[in-house]
C-alpha cells in the first residue's frame, strides 16, 4: 500500500504538531505518523518552560528584552558553544512563538514571567510556563490540531512507525511506515519528510552510544529512542553536539537498577529555593560541590566529573527533623516506606554502618564530616566556600540518599542548516529531509550547558516556521505545475 503527501512529519510531538498546523493552515497536505497511540510527544512530561525575548507579556509588565539579550544570554550560559547561527535563529522565533500561544487560549503561570534558577539564570525575565506545564502547550496544540484534522487537511497515522526513509530521483521522498507492532507496512511518499521525532533519553543503548558511555539516568519517555535520528543517520545525516550532555542536578531513581528518574517528586536542590542543609558526597565519601553555590551550572559540571553521575545527600536525625523538607513531593508514609525498602534511601545508628551500607567508602566519610562540622561550629572556614551551614551531621541515625545527574533532553542529533535541512557529512542537504526539535541534539541550541527553555520554545518555533515554510513550498509547487500543464 502507498499513499502520496506534500508532507511528511515523523513524530507527533512538541515539534511536529505545530510543523503540521502551519502546513495544512498554508493548505499543503500533511501525513504526520506518530509511533504511539496519542499525539503530545514529551508534552505529556515536560515542565516546557519557555524562553522568548520581546513577548507582549514582558511588554505589559515593563520588562525590557530583545532576541539580542536573549542570545547573549545563552552564549554566555553555554560558554559559546551553542551552534550560534540555529540559537539567532531561534531567538528570533521566540517571542512571537509564546505570542501565537497566548493569542489560542494558552493559560499562562501567574509569576511569569520569571528568573528561574533549576537551570543557570537567564539575567532578563523571559521564562514563561503553563499552569499544567507541558499539557497547557499541548492543549492549545491539540486544539488548533483537531481543528484541521476536521478539516480533512491533515492525515494522522497513530501506531505507526517509521523505519525506514524512502530514496528518489532527488532525494529522501518519504518513509516506510510500520502500523502496530507486526501491522502491514505503507510507502508514505513526500515532497519533504521532515524528522521531528525527538531524542533518545529513553534509549540506555543509544545513550551510551552517543554519549561517550555514560549511564542513563532519565525523566524523559521511555518512546525518546532516537529512530529518527538514527533514520536520518542512514541516510547520510551527521551526528553532532554529542560532546555537550551535561547532567541535570538531580534525581532520584524510582526503582534502583533501572534508568527511570522520579521526576514528579525531584529532591529540591535549588538553594535559591531552599539553601542545603544536607551535605553532597561522593562513592569517596568526599564532598564534590559547594552545596549552596549559586550557579547549577557550577553543580552540574562537578556532577559531570563523577564517572557514574552518581552521589549520597547525607543528612542526621535534627537536620530531617528541623530542616524544610528535602523532598517537599514525598508524604511521611511515602518516606518511611522508602527508608525501609527502596535501595536509594539508607538509615544507619552510626556513620560507619551507613558507609557500609551505601558502599560509601568509610573513612573518606568520616573525615569528611569531621571537617563539615568544625566549620559548622566556626572553627575554620568551610574548605569548599559553603556558607549556609545550619547545623552539624551529629545525631544519630544518619542518612544517605542516592541521586543522579539526569537526563531531560539529548544533546546529539542531525547536523542542520538554518534552512533545519539535514546536513550530510561534506555538510551539503540531504535533498528533502529536514529536521527539528531534539532531533537536532540538545546540546545544538543549548550547547555545552542546560538554557532554559532551548528546548520546547524552538522546537514550536522551528516547528511553526518550517511547517509554514514547506506547506507554501508545496502549494507553490503545485500551482506552478498546474501553470505548466
Ligand atoms: C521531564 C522533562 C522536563 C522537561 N522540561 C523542559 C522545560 O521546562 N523546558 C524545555 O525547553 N525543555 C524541557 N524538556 C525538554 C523538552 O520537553 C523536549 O526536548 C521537547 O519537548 C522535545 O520535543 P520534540 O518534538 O523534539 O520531541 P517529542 O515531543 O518527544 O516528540 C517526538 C515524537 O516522535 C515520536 N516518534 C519517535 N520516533 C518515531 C518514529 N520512528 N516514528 C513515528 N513516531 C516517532 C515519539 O513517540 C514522540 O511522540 C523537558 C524534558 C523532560 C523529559
Amino acid at each position: 500500500m502507498s499513499i502520496s503527501t506534500d508532507l511528511l512529519i515523523i513524530g507527533a510531538g512538541t515539534a511536529g504538531l505545530p510543523a503540521a498546523i502551519e502546513a495544512s493552515n498554508a493548505g499543503a497536505r500533511v501525513v504526520l505518523v506518530e509511533q504511539t497511540d496519542r499525539i503530545g510527544g514529551t508534552l505529556h512530561v515536560s515542565a516546557a518552560q519557555m524562553s522568548g525575548a520581546g513577548t507582549r507579556l514582558q511588554a505589559a509588565r515593563g520588562i525590557a528584552d530583545s532576541p539580542q539579550a536573549h542570545y547573549e544570554d545563552v552564549m554566555r550560559i553555554s560558554r559559546g558553544t551553542a551552534h550560534a547561527d540555529l540559537v539567532r535563529k531561534a531567538v528570533g522565533l521566540g517571542g512571537s512563538t509564546i505570542d501565537w500561544l497566548m493569542d489560542n487560549g494558552f493559560e499562562m503561570a501567574p509569576e511569569c514571567p520569571a528568573i528561574l534558577h533549576f537551570h543557570e539564570a537567564y539575567r532578563t525575565p523571559r521564562t514563561c510556563w503553563g499552569v499544567d506545564g507541558g499539557r497547557s502547550v499541548l492543549k492549545v496544540l491539540r486544539a488548533l490540531f483537531d481543528d484541521a484534522l476536521s478539516d480533512r487537511r491533515i492525515e494522522l497515522m497513530l501506531h505507526s512507525e517509521a523505519v525506514e526513509l524512502l530514496w528518489n530521483a532527488e532525494g529522501i521522498g518519504g518513509a516506510t511506515i510500520r502500523r502496530g507492532t507486526e501491522g502491514p507496512s505503507v510507502d508514505v511518499s513526500a515532497g519533504a519528510t521532515v524528522l521531528a521525532s525527538g531524542g533518545y533519553g529513553g534509549n540506555c543503548q543509544r545513550f551510551a552510544d552517543w554519549n561517550d558511555g555514560l549511564p542513563l539516568y532519565t525523566a524523559a519517555l521511555p518512546t525518546a529512542t532516537g529512530s529518527g535520528i538514527e533514520l536520518g543517520l542512514k541516510a547520510g545525516g551527521r551526528l553532532v553536539s554529542g560532546q555537550h550532555h551535561l547532567p541535570t542536578f538531580a534525581g532520584i531513581v524510582r526503582t534502583p537498577g533501572q534508568p527511570w528518574i522520579d521526576w514528579d517528586s525531584l529532591p529540591q536542590l535549588t538553594p535559591q529555593v531552599r539553601p542545603p542543609w544536607e551535605i553532597y558526597v561522593g562513592r569517596d565519601g568526599r564532598r564534590f560541590v559547594q552545596e549552596d553555590v549559586d550557579s547549577v551550572d557550577a553543580r552540574e559540571r562537578a556532577l559531570a566529573a563523577i564517572p557514574d553521575l552518581t552521589f549520597f545527600a547525607v543528612f542526621d536525625d535534627r537536620i530531617r527533623r528541623d530542616a524544610p523538607p528535602l523532598l517537599p513531593g514525598w508524604s511521611a508514609d511515602a518516606l518511611a516506606a522508602a527508608c525501609n525498602g527502596h535501595a536509594s534511601f539508607h538509615v544507619a545508628k552510626t556513620l560507619g554502618e551507613l558507609a557500609g551500607a551505601t558502599g560509601i567508602d568509610g573513612s573518606g566519610l568520616a573525615d569528611t564530616i569531621e571537617t563539615y562540622n568544625e566549620a559548622v561550629a566556626g572553627r575554620r572556614p568551610d574548605p569548599l566556600g559553603r556558607q549556609h551551614l545550619p547545623l552539624p551531621i551529629a545525631e544519630p541515625p544518619f542518612r544517605a540518599i542516592m541521586m543522579h545527574g539526569m537526563v531531560l533532553k539529548t544533546a546529539a542529533g542531525l547536523a542542520v542548516d538554518e534552512a533545519l535541512r539535514v546536513l550530510d557529512l561534506d555538510d551539503r542537504p540531504i535533498p528533502g529531509l529536514y529536521a527539528l526539535g531534539e532531533a537536532i541534539g540538545g546540546g545544538t541550541l543549548s550547547g555545552n550547558a542546560f538554557v532554559g527553555g532551548m528546548s520546547v520554545t524552538p522546537a514550536l518555533g522551528f516547528g511553526r516556521w518550517l511547517g509554514l515554510s514547506l506547506g507554501r513550498a508545496a502549494v507553490a509547487g503545485r500551482a506552478a505545475d498546474a501553470v505548466t500543464v
